[in-house]
C-alpha cells in the first residue's frame, strides 16, 4: 500500500507559524498597552494551527483551509511562515497516481465505466464478465457487492 499524499510541507510551515504567532502574541498579552493586540494575535494564530491541522487531516479540503491559514497570517501583523504555508496549502495537489489505480472492492474505477482485474491488473470495461487476459470470473464479486 502507498502512503496517502499530503501536504506536508504546507502543514508544517502552517502549524510552525501558528506556534510562533502564539508565544509572540503570549508576550505582546504580557505587556500593559499592547494586552488587547497580544490576544488578537492569539486568537488567529489559533484559528492558524486549526487551519494547519485541518489541512492536513482532510486533504479534500485543503485549498480551503490553506485560504483560511492565508488570511490568518495576513491579519496575524503578516505572519510570513504562516502566509507562506497558506500559500503551499493552496496550490497543493494530491499526486495522482499513475501505476496504480484506485477502485473499489469490485475492481471497479469510480466514474470511468472501466474497471481493474484484481488478477492480472489490467483496465477492462466495466460490463465484461470474464477477464479477456487472465480469465477471471468477475460474476464472483458482483454477486456480494450489487448494493452499490
Ligand atoms: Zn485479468
Amino acid at each position: 500500500m502507498s502512503q496517502p499524499d499530503r501536504p506536508s510541507a504546507a502543514f508544517s510551515l502552517s502549524l510552525i507559524g501558528g506556534i510562533l504567532g502564539l508565544i509572540a502574541g503570549l508576550f505582546l498579552s504580557l505587556t500593559m498597552w499592547l494586552a488587547i493586540l497580544g490576544v488578537y494575535i492569539i486568537v488567529v494564530n489559533l484559528v492558524i494551527l486549526v487551519g494547519a491541522i485541518m489541512l492536513y487531516q482532510d486533504p479534500n479540503s485543503t485549498r480551503t483551509w490553506g485560504i483560511v491559514v492565508l488570511v490568518m497570517s495576513i491579519l496575524s501583523a503578516v505572519n510570513i511562515i504562516g502566509l507562506i504555508g497558506g500559500i503551499l496549502a493552496i496550490t497543493w495537489k494530491p499526486k495522482q497516481p499513475t501505476s496504480t489505480v484506485s477502485s473499489n472492492s469490485s475492481g471497479t474505477i469510480f466514474g470511468t465505466g472501466r474497471r481493474v482485474c484484481p488478477q492480472c491488473g489490467r483496465i477492462l470495461n466495466v460490463d465484461v464478465k470474464f477477464c479477456p487476459h487472465c480469465g477471471y470470473d468477475f460474476r464472483k464479486f458482483q454477486s456480494s457487492t450489487t448494493h452499490y
